[in-house]
């Protein structure tokens, strides 16, 4: 398995699957999500409304709709606390279940946002280095996911993800 970063709209990619930074509701927020909704279109919304919700640290998946990706895992990570409430747990969780969601759908390509690290306050280093430790996990069965775009908004997230993965996080 392949990780590289990217930087720009994760709305933009064309793979297999694109990874949301959503909220339990999974009805839409700011951020990535909001950016993911406006792209996938409103069917996305509806679709999402029949989940009824997704608790913290797990995944769901949806069609992509109007984005290029064909699927899109919302997963919803920690709201960091100070780092003593279970938030690295939480957010390996993510990480580990929507790459599993991934899996079943056979994808071979997968881009993540740094989940977490707007709104919700997760320190960008440590889910940077936290996000390369467990997407580079050997898998229990193997896994169809050739490539891992982790995806930067920022110029500062860019060199922060470039960093964990030298150092292998
Ligand atoms: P969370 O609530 O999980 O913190 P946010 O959406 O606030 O989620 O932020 C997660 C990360 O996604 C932040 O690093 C933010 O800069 C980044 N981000 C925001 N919009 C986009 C986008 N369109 N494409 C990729 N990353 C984005």
């Amino acid at each position: 398995m392949h990780i590289q970063v990217w930087q720009g709209d994760i709305t933009s990619l064309e793979v297999d699957v694109i990874v949301n930074a959503a909220n339990e509701s999974l009805l839409g927020g700011g951020g990535v999500d909001g950016a993911i909704h406006r792209a996938a279109g409103p069917e996305l919304l509806e679709y999402c409304r029949r989940l009824g919700g997704c608790p913290t640290g797990e995944a769901r998946l949806t069609p992509g709709f109007n984005l290029l990706a064909r699927f899109i895992v919302h997963t919803v990570g920690p709201v960091w606390q100070g780092g003593q409430h279970d938030e690295a747990r939480l957010l390996a969780k993510c990480y580990r279940n929507a790459l599993a969601l991934a899996e079943s759908v056979d994808a071979h390509s997968i881009a993540f946002p740094a989940i977490s690290c707007g709104v919700y306050g997760y320190p960008a280093e440590h889910a940077a280095a936290l996000a390369v430790k467990v997407l580079s996990e050997p898998r229990p069965t193997g896994s169809a996911v050739q490539s891992v775009l982790l995806v930067a908004y920022s110029e500062a997230m860019h060199q922060i993800l470039e960093q964990a993965i030298a150092t292998g996080g």
